[in-house]
């Protein structure tokens, strides 16, 4: 591993400037990603600021109703958190899916949200791939792929987002806070990771140099029944192949409101709009699920070795929707 500095920050103000106009500068929190792949040399920062002293923890309610998760709270205290519980169900389900428990209690939530792919490629250093070094291909499209994309890729890179957390928090419309030394901004999470284009490198819409501070849940967006459901190639400690985020209120019979993100399926949490059109204002049977998760997947194009994943989502979405439903 390349030598590093290594600095505590005590204020977001004195860690905002440590990092400004060095490029090869990286914020630390739980380290549980970045130190990871600095060993393996696809990150080599000449200076780590740790955050994790920051006042950035904890979880409460804003004057509007909104629940605002500190950027260093960690994985296991948001997963366990009565509020998040109790108004966000999906998110403390989709937390608890994620990595083991001593992982999750260094994890944090920005970092969470940050992590990089779990591409074979991006991370094996002689390989081809445009996210570690933009313009050198991508391995990934003539190697193992079963893993990766289906919707909204490009042929510069099919990787997914390995985050679980992530697909909740698209699912309830969250906002990402965030401090630079210019002042405070907000990104919808909508709006937070990049369409990945030929430039899968740049992977959000965060400012350079900026902190992440917070994450805001609307109150509005609270769902008492929603669910996450996560399929993987074993029953623990793995990343999702794919994941679905739900929630769903149904009055009479009839879908009066619905919610519905994917995990494991593109380079960021996919929220099916598609699918949640189909279904407003219509019959909440399994029928009217299935056809609108066709719907939304018609999207899709596999590659030759990962066509299983348009099956999966698809009975996946039918499966969860049928679940609240009942
Ligand atoms: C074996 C293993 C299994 C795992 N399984 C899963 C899984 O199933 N599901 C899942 O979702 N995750 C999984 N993970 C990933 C794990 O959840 C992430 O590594 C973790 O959430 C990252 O959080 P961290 O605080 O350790 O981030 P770090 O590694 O410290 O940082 C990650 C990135 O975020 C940046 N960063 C951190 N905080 C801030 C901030 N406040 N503002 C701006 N930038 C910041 C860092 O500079 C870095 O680029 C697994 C990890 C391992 C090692
Ligand atoms: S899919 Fe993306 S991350 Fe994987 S090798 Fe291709 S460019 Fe790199």
């Amino acid at each position: 591993m390349k030598e590093f500095a290594y600095r505590r920050a005590t204020a977001v103000r004195d860690a905002l400037v440590s990092v400004a106009g060095q490029d090869d500068a990286r914020f630390l929190a739980g380290g549980t990603n970045l130190v990871d792949l600095m060993k393996r040399g696809v990150e080599a920062p000449a200076r780590l600021v740790d955050v994790r002293a920051l006042p950035l923890a904890g979880v409460d309610e804003d004057h509007n109703g909104d629940l605002v998760i500190g950027a260093t709270t960690t994985n296991s205290d948001v997963a366990a958190h009565p509020e998040v519980r109790r108004r966000y169900p999906a998110l403390s389900q989709a937390v608890l899916a994620g990595a083991s428990g001593q992982l999750r209690n260094m994890a944090t939530v920005a970092g969470n949200l940050l992590q990089r792919t779990r591409c074979p490629y991006f991370a094996d250093l002689p390989s081809a791939c445009n996210k570690r070094v933009p313009g050198s291909g991508c391995a990934a499209l003539e190697g193992v792929h079963h893993n990766h994309a289906i919707l909204g890729a490009s042929r510069a890179c099919v990787a997914t987002n390995p985050s679980d957390m992530a697909v909740p928090m698209m699912l309830f419309d969250a906002v990402v806070r965030y401090e630079t030394l210019d002042g405070e901004g907000e990104i919808p999470i909508s709006r937070f990771y990049r369409p990945v284009s030929d430039t899968p490198h740049l992977e959000t819409a965060l400012p350079d140099g900026a902190l992440i501070t917070s994450v805001r849940l609307p109150g509005a967006a609270a769902g008492r029944q929603s669910r996450y459901r996560k399929v993987r190639e074993r029953s623990s400690y793995a990343f999702a192949t794919v994941s679905v985020a739900a929630d769903l209120v149904v009055r009479s019979g009839q879908v009066s409101e619905v919610r519905i993100a994917l995990g494991g399926v593109a380079s960021h949490p996919w929220r099916a709009r598609v699918a949640e059109a189909e279904l407003r204002g219509g019959p909440a049977t399994p029928e009217r699920f299935r056809a609108a998760a066709e719907a939304e997947l018609d999207a899709a194009v596999p590659l030759p070795h990962n066509g299983y994943k348009v099956r999966l989502a698809r009975n996946l979405i039918q499966s969860v929707l049928t679940e609240i439903a009942r």
